[in-house]
């Protein structure tokens, strides 16, 4: 038997609220996709002049009749074209992944990943780059995305002045929790609560300069997220950070035979 609505709501009422939240959300969510492609475009867009600029500059850098002078100021030139490249690169991965649609969800072979990146980190690090994860551990995931979300938290302990960074996989079952460990400069706690935020840097000044954007662990947090996983920071200055992630478990897929 068909249970009542209670009397202060008729059947009526509920259906027509039913569709206006309906309608709400079907705005929302077009709104939402709205801003994401403007940021595509507009990040797309910007790329093909810096490209030339920097091109140009390059060229200029080359000839040799500059004076030392003009170098100095090309030089500056360059390095803030440099800058902005990133950032636009950055601003297009954080469209790209901003609602959570362009994940590709897979079983991915962590231990994998985590060779690319400790060969690819290698060439440019003076110090040790660990890996401790079970051989035959799959996660789903989107490997191309996993892989940036590593290179993020990497390249952060590098400019932390990291002398040992450590990758430590964590099989619980049902997830699997992927810790960035440095040894470098830390961070302080008032900071800790906001580091995922667009644009956050801690020392603005230093950041800068060393060309950081803010958006690097804004673009960790939304490709975590739109695996359905989540990622946190623990990290003490003068000690070092811990980087988490926290992700599904995956089969490792069936092979295949002849
Ligand atoms: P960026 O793209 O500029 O590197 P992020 O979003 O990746 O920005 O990082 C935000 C801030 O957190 C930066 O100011 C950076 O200094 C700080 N930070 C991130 N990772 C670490 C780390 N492992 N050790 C110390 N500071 C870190």
């Amino acid at each position: 038997k068909p249970e009542r609505l209670p009397e202060l709501m008729g059947n009526n009422e509920v259906a027509s609220l039913v569709k206006s939240l309906n309608r709400m959300l079907a705005r929302l969510e077009a709104a939402w996709e709205t801003q994401g492609r403007f940021l595509a475009d507009a990040s797309h867009e910007l790329r093909t002049p810096i490209t030339a600029i920097l091109g140009h500059i390059n060229y200029l850098l080359r000839r040799t009749q500059v004076s030392e002078q003009q170098r100095e100021s090309l030089e500056i030139i360059k390095r803030e074209a440099e800058r902005m490249q990133k950032l636009v690169g950055d601003l297009l991965e954080l469209s790209k992944t901003g609602g959570g649609w362009k994940v590709e969800l897979g079983a991915v072979h962590l231990q994998t990943v985590l060779n690319e990146i400790q060969e690819e980190y290698s060439k440019s690090f003076e110090g040790q780059i660990e890996i401790e994860a079970p051989e035959d551990l799959w996660v789903l995931g989107d490997a191309e995305r996993l892989h940036q979300v590593l290179a993020n938290l990497v390249s952060n302990a590098i400019k932390a002045h990291a002398r040992r960074v450590r990758l430590v996989v964590r099989d619980l079952d049902e997830r699997v929790v992927l810790r960035v460990e440095d040894d470098g400069d830390g961070i302080p706690k008032e900071h800790l609560p906001h580091l995922f935020e667009r644009f956050y840097r801690v020392d603005k000044a230093r950041d800068r300069e060393r060309g950081g954007s803010g958006l690097g662990l804004a673009i960790v947090r939304s490709i975590v997220e739109a695996h359905g996983g989540s990622v946190w920071v623990e990290s003490e200055p003068g000690r070092g950070s811990v980087f988490s992630v926290s992700l599904r478990r995956a089969r490792a897929p069936q092979t295949q035979l002849a």
